[in-house]
């Protein structure tokens, strides 16, 4: 979608600082970290929120979950790290493209 923003990071089109991508999923470092590490991890397939995925979305979004500790060890996280996934307006999401939030480092700044 050429409106989405992260569409556009996926395409190139506006940068940031990536950290891992493979053939479904990127992870790009959130641009107003809420952590010392702070890292977004985005299907590449746009889907709104998680709200959106259907059915044919389940290998990918199990692929995302793996994906997980692997971008979390890649920034040095060895002792863990939270997930964080915000869905529709109600669950405080910002940008329609779903994506996973993986925080971590220094004490983190909330507990849920
Ligand atoms: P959410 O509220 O779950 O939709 O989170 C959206 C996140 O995207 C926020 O933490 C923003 O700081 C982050 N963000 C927005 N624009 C960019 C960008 N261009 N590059 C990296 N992170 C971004
Ligand atoms: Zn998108």
């Amino acid at each position: 979608m050429s409106d989405c923003i992260f569409c556009r990071i996926i395409a190139g089109q506006i940068p940031a600082s990536m950290v891992y991508q493979d053939e479904h999923v990127v992870a790009f470092k959130d641009i107003h970290p809420k952590a010392s590490v702070h890292v977004l991890v985005v299907p590449r397939k746009h889907i709104a929120t998680l709200a959106d995925a259907e059915a044919v979305d389940q290998s990918l979004l199990g692929h995302m979950m793996l994906a997980l500790p692997k971008v979390a060890q890649s920034q040095g996280l060895d002792t863990g790290f939270r997930t964080v996934l915000n869905t529709g307006h109600g669950g405080g999401q910002e940008v329609f493209h779903m994506h996973f939030h993986v925080l971590g480092g220094k004490a983190l700044p909330f507990t849920v």
